[in-house]
């Protein structure tokens, strides 16, 4: 017998038929003498439709109203699950996360998660109750309500488990775990039985849906065992997310592939190479709030160089226009360019700090496919190239495939 927190994602309490389905399957954890607390999320869309009905009443919605309407939502799912759960003989009861008591600070609609409180959920576990739980959601000092920024039941299940010391969290969703790439790009792409946090992390922070990344570090931290696995599936183990690359552990160089397509590139061109340059450049880009992702600037020639970095797709017209207006004048720079249409795509392993050579294989496989890079920019376990939109999905086929990571290791 274990206390293992489960966590039923959107499609997967899409419907009351599914909401059943979840049921069932928590009723046979329970049949197995499992302890379960279970967080749900906000039936599919749901969400959605209610931050599209709160710009309806206030175009910029007061942050804390919105707050009392998403956290709805999964209100509903809660309920439904409980009632479902009850209709099969289930023990179980429902709580909000301020009824449970999930302290956090006031940052409306992306708070953070400072204390749970477990007595109430414990008291019921030990009574035989199933405790669902509402993710995304918590109460601040003064009882307002406060959400946790999207994807946020990721995060209230990994903070449950820790709280409760939970044997396992689970995390089913409607994919059956972490894969090496996606593979609706490359059909041999294969789900990983084990990825490293720090891995995890990475491919997070690249844009993977698959799990809020706030949730990965809370895991990280807290030493939570944390398991993806699929609701529409029975038996399968998922994707396991480990804290060391132990001997057992499958012993890949590369992990797997990321790209998104959420960037666009600026270049400053003709700047003066002297100090305080870059500076000059990116201090009004932070003042506005505008994240920097890469960054490259060239060696001078001739008292010259260019600066390039890339900002959020979102941002890219706001950026080139600071620039131009702003920094280039300020700065006396020749002119600023840049465009939309890249991609970056990275390649994520803990195997690359035992390892040389893995970014000229990288790049040579690139070259082979005749494929342009237009920046570079590395971590300890990560290698991210800028490419032309339009090469992609080329360059993540051919690096799956260099890097065999269509073949189990
Ligand atoms: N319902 C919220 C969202 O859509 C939280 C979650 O599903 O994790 O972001
Ligand atoms: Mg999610």
């Amino acid at each position: 017998m274990a206390l293992i927190v489960q966590k039923y994602g959107g499609t997967s309490v899409g419907s009351i038929e599914r909401i059943k389905n979840v049921a069932c399957r928590i009723a046979r954890f329970r049949a197995l003498g499992h302890q379960l607390v279970v967080v749900v999320s906000a039936m599919s869309g749901e969400t959605n439709r209610l931050l599209a009905l709160a710009k309806g009443a206030q175009a910029d919605p007061n942050p804390r109203e919105l707050d009392v309407m998403v956290s709805t939502g999964e209100q509903v799912s809660m309920a439904l699950l409980s009632m479902s759960l009850i209709e099969m003989g289930v023990k179980a009861k429902s709580y909000t996360g301020a009824q449970v008591r999930i302290h956090t600070d006031n940052a409306y609609n992306k708070a953070r998660i400072l204390k749970v409180d477990t007595e109430r959920m414990q008291a019921d576990l030990d009574a035989g109750y199933v405790v669902v739980v509402a993710g995304f959601q918590g109460v601040d000092e003064t009882g307002s309500i406060t959400t946790l920024g999207r994807g946020g039941s990721d995060t209230t299940s990994v903070a449950l488990a820790a709280a409760l010391k939970a044997k396992e969290c689970q995390i089913y969703t409607d994919v059956d775990g972490v894969y090496t790439t996606d593979p609706r790009i490359v059909p041999e792409a294969r789900r990983l039985k084990t990825i490293t946090f720090e891995e995890m992390m990475e491919l997070a922070s690249l844009g993977s849906k698959v799990l809020q990344i706030r949730s990965v570090e809370f895991a990280g931290k807290y030493k939570v065992r944390l398991r993806v696995l699929s609701s529409f599936e029975e038996g399968g183990e998922g994707t396991l997310i480990t804290f060391e690359e132990d001997e057992n552990m499958e012993q890949a160089i590369i992990s797997g592939i990321a790209f998104n397509r959420d960037e666009a590139k600026v270049t400053v061109l003709g700047v003066p190479d002297r100090p305080g340059i870059a500076y000059q450049i990116l201090g009004p880009i932070a003042d506005a709030n505008i994240d920097v992702d890469m960054i490259i600037q060239n060696v001078g020639s001739d008292g010259m160089t260019d600066f390039s970095f890339t900002v959020h797709r979102n941002e890219f017209v706001r950026t080139m226009d600071m620039l131009k207006s702003q920094v280039q004048p300020h700065i006396g720079a020749r002119d600023v360019v840049g465009g939309d249409r890249i991609a970056k795509v990275s390649i994520v392993g803990v195997g690359m700090r035992s390892y040389v050579g893995i970014a000229s294989k990288m790049f040579r496989s690139l070259a082979e496919e005749g494929i342009n890079i237009q920046m570079i920019s590395t971590s300890e376990i990560r290698i991210s190239v800028i490419v032309d939109e339009k090469y992609m999905e080329l360059a993540v086929r051919i690096l799956h495939k260099s890097f065999d990571l269509d073949q189990a290791p």
